[in-house]
């Protein structure tokens, strides 16, 4: 693979040497046949693990039936998932697109097209925040911001106005008669793992209402069960107007959400937005599965406890290793831990021992497991980073430059 141009596909990943072949529940096993514990879960999206029998059967059951319509006829699963989504959070309506990105875009375009249809045609501006990331679509690299995924891509969309992350006074300075709404991830994922107090979501949620914008949620990461409750935003009692779901809620299938107030959605009439693949038969037999599953009574319990486990267990490592790891952050399984290493240095670590994790901006890494991990297999993988770091402490002492 040295030669950039033998292989067939775009240079755009740094991958990994590791070919997995299958996987069950947290455990990826290799061609040659090593076991991996999977903490990253594809990035938060392997919600229920790898091979989750209740949702092999569901898109086995509809692969016989169905695959695909287009949104050309009624989709039976769809308005079913639709309407569960609706009665298990604030929304009234539901557009299903396919991925993280395609779903924030269907956000955005319902902010704008509410201020277009109430006669403000000026506010479309959206606000977002430092070391946010919303996608890679050219509207989403905008939102986001970051300078190393917008550069070489031509002129920046217009319309997004961006402010340092907890800085009150500068987002009330940006506020203007062309803001249509503030988009916010409650927990920064790629940026590294920083949550968003629950106090300064709910200054945000009023802020939204005394401006008469909308509060725009990006739970595409931070949703569907990850940090113990079904959305993060719960934690702070807040609701917002929209909100943009994927990863998790199609547990591998690719699958994304946009769920909106019946007020915020009310521009998004017949003909305004569309997608051919969204809301598929085989994506929606799955959904449905993922939710039965997520629903289901003692679930988020189970997602608390194991959360506390590694809360606990990384909190006694990050006070032996001090010199590996500083802080442990985030809330329920979206783990974020503060390496003193460089980051990238502690993922290989992790991986050497036989456990996957993600890397993040602010040299963090993430810990995403899988919600159904056990007790067993938590413990597992903190024995696995205890026995990194012990690996590292001793060189770690020459710092990062
Ligand atoms: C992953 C992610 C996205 C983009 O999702 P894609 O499916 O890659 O388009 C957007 N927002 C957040 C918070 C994410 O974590």
């Amino acid at each position: 693979m040295t030669d950039a141009n033998a292989q067939p596909l775009y240079d755009t990943f740094a991958r990994a040497d590791l070919r997995f072949e299958r996987g069950n529940g947290v455990w990826l096993t290799t061609e040659s046949g090593e076991n991996y514990l999977d903490f990253a879960a594809g990035i938060a999206v392997n919600l229920l693990g790898h091979s989750h029998p209740h949702l092999v059967e569901a898109l086995k059951v509809q692969a016989e039936k169905l695959w695909h319509l287009s949104n050309l006829y009624e989709i039976p699963g769809q308005t079913r998932l639709g309407q569960r989504l609706v009665d298990n959070t604030f929304a009234d309506k539901v557009f299903f697109a396919n991925s993280g990105a395609e779903a924030l875009e269907c956000a955005i375009k319902t902010a704008r097209r509410y201020h277009y249809v109430n006669g403000n045609p000026e506010r479309f501006h959206i606000i977002t925040f430092e070391g946010a990331f919303h996608g890679r679509t050219l509207a989403t690299i905008a939102a986001g911001g970051q300078a190393k995924y917008l550069e070489g891509f031509g002129p920046k969309v217009e319309g997004f106005d961006q402010v340092p992350f907890g800085d009150e006074k500068a987002l009330k300075a940006v506020i203007g008669p062309q803001t249509a709404a503030i988009l916010i991830e409650p927990i920064q994922g790629e940026g590294g793992v920083r949550p968003v107090p629950d106090a300064d979501l709910r200054a945000l949620r009023k802020l939204c209402d005394d401006e008469g914008i909308l509060l725009i949620l990006d739970e595409v990461q931070s949703g569907m069960g990850r940090t113990g409750k079904l959305f993060a935003h719960e934690w702070s009692g807040i609701k917002p107007d929209i909100m943009a779901v994927a990863k998790g809620i199609g547990g591998g299938f690719p699958l994304g959400a946009c769920l909106a107030t019946a007020e915020a959605a009310k521009g998004m009439t017949a003909g305004v937005h569309g997608t051919t693949y969204g809301g598929n038969p085989l994506a929606m037999a799955v959904g449905n599965a993922v939710l039965d599953i997520v629903l289901a009574d003692g679930f988020l319990d189970h997602v608390q406890q194991m959360a506390l486990l590694i809360k606990q267990g990384l909190a006694s490592i990050s006070d032996r290793y001090p010199d590996v790891i500083s802080e442990v952050r985030g809330r329920g399984l979206l783990v974020g831990l503060k390496a003193v290493v460089p980051n990238t240095t502690l993922v290989q670590a992790l991986r050497d021992e036989h456990l996957l994790t993600v890397g993040a901006g602010d040299n963090v890494i993430r810990l995403l497991p899988p919600l159904i991990v056990s007790e067993e297999e938590m413990r597992e993988a903190l024995s696995k980073i205890e026995a990194a770091a012990a690996r590292l402490a001793p060189a770690s002492r020459q710092k990062i430059a």
